[in-house]
């Protein structure tokens, strides 16, 4: 294995491997490497979510700009990269229901978030429940909000294209290789792996996913803030139950502070469907089993105890939250109830099968507030992204040419050819689009 680079990039997911692919077009010179220690890409959040490709309307304009935007450019780069590479990628929209008249109230906040993250009137439409039924008769609500503007694909896919890109490009992908140190040593960062072999880098990117905030923590980055995970379980639905509607359909939320907590009805990309996901506190990003909650339920509660998290633990609301989100995956009734509110017809009798849950690590702040959008924190020779939560993967592909845009700034990476066609984009052009 060589052992020195020019740049790290730590994390093999839909976003650390979107920056690599960026940089393997801009400079062919530097020795770039990401590392993962699993044994290829997208094995935790990137090819455990939703699988949609988000219309930015869920999204507050002032409060979750980066999210929101990038979320717009995201699905025309995601549609056009599919269709040149042949990937699946469905134009199939989303429904967003009301089920009494505060949801109406609602549906009409998020036509106007819609609006101004820059979807068109056609792109988004508020109708009554008289005209949802004409094209989804099997939907109950009193209305909805109908996206066209918003797909369906499969991000692990479309994450394993975008790495052989880079591949082919001359970005190194080192697998099986968990970073369990880093250290400064002289002018670079020294980082231990599988706890003894030892490689170098003058920079370092941290996009580790729900190890984000460790890995800063561990270089001196972010100490003020932390993270609580949560796990997004789902069920899966028999055959009979495909066709029941044309589109995926989600719920108004009933807390908007926490929009991750109501299961939707999902059409995945090849037409089968899910409920889900719901959002249980668990105590590692990795913590998809009871063997490894157990091991980390003592370090992580320490760790929010002695940190803004604590307030969120006594916070009477998230307790109740948490609670119900716990019976929620206790009884596979109590989740599936949620949808068949707005679907009459499912059955919980009739849905048996799992699916592959997902872990969503939430960052809160020293006040014990959620933090709302992406943070980037600078560093010394290193660069930290933390709190990327949904629509993350919409988004990859702009937000990591807005985060190489940051760099140049810092004056890291800048001779390179800013003017590069990236496969189908021109670098530029899309920091233009991002900056209007
Ligand atoms: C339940 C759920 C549903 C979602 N649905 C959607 C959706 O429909 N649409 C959408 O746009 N977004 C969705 N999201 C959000 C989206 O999936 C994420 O924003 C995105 O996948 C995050 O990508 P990432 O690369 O930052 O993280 P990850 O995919 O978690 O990648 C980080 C990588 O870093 C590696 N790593 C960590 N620590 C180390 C270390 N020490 N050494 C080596 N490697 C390390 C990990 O193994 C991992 O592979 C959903 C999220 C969840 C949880």
């Amino acid at each position: 294995m060589k052992d020195n680079f020019d740049l790290i990039i730590i994390g093999g997911g839909i976003l650390g491997t979107s920056i690599s692919y960026f940089l393997s077009f801009l400079n062919k010179s530097k020795n770039i490497a990401v590392i993962e220690q699993e044994n290829s890409v997208a094995q935790h959040t990137s090819g455990r979510n939703t699988g949609k490709v988000h219309a930015p309307y869920l999204y507050n304009p002032e409060k979750k700009k980066l999210f929101a935007n990038s979320a717009f450019h995201g699905y025309e780069m995601w549609k056009e990269y599919s269709k040149l590479h042949n990937l699946p990628f469905k134009e199939d929209g989303v429904i967003e229901v009301a089920l009494d008249e505060k949801g109406i109230k609602v549906l009409e906040k998020y036509l106007k978030w819609g609006i101004e993250n820059g979807l068109e009137e056609t792109d988004i439409k508020l109708i009554d429940k008289k005209e949802l039924k004409k094209s989804e008769p099997e939907i109950k609500c009193e209305a909805a909000l109908y996206v066209h503007r918003d797909g369906s694909t499969d991000y692990s896919t479309l994450t394993n294209s975008i790495m052989n890109d880079s591949k082919k490009n001359g970005i190194n992908f080192l697998f099986n290789k968990k970073i369990t140190q880093i250290k400064k040593n002289n002018d670079k960062w020294e980082i231990t792996i599988n706890g003894d072999n030892k490689i170098f880098t003058n920079f370092l990117i941290n996009a580790a996913g729900g190890q984000a905030i460790n890995i800063a923590h561990n270089m001196g980055v972010g100490k003020n803030l932390t993270d609580v995970h949560f796990r997004g379980e789902y069920w899966k639905t028999p055959k009979k139950y495909h066709n029941l509607t044309k589109t995926s359909v989600y719920s108004v939320p009933e807390f908007p502070d926490y929009p991750f907590l109501d299961p939707h009805w999902i059409v995945r990309v090849d037409g089968s469907c899910e409920i889900g996901p719901n959002a249980v506190p668990v105590f590692s990003p990795y913590g998809y089993e009871i063997t490894e909650n157990i091991k980390k339920f003592i370090p992580k509660i320490l760790e929010m105890l002695g940190s803004g998290a604590r307030k969120t633990i006594f916070d009477k609301q998230f307790q109740e939250l948490a609670f119900s989100e716990i019976q929620s995956s206790i009884s596979k009734t109590v989740m599936i109830k949620r949808v068949k509110q707005f679907i009459p017809k499912i059955n919980p009798k009739e849905i048996t099968v799992k699916g592959t849950s997902g872990i969503r690590s939430s960052v809160i702040d020293e006040y014990g507030k959620f933090v709302p959008d992406v943070i980037l924190l600078q560093g010394n020779s290193s660069f930290h992204i933390l709190n990327y939560n949904s629509p993350g993967a919409t988004g990859a592909l702009p937000f990591s040419v807005h985060v190489i845009n940051q760099l140049q700034k810092m004056g890291m990476f800048e001779n390179e050819d800013t003017n590069a066609q990236c496969g189908p984009w021109k670098f530029n052009e899309i920091i233009e689009k991002l900056e209007k």
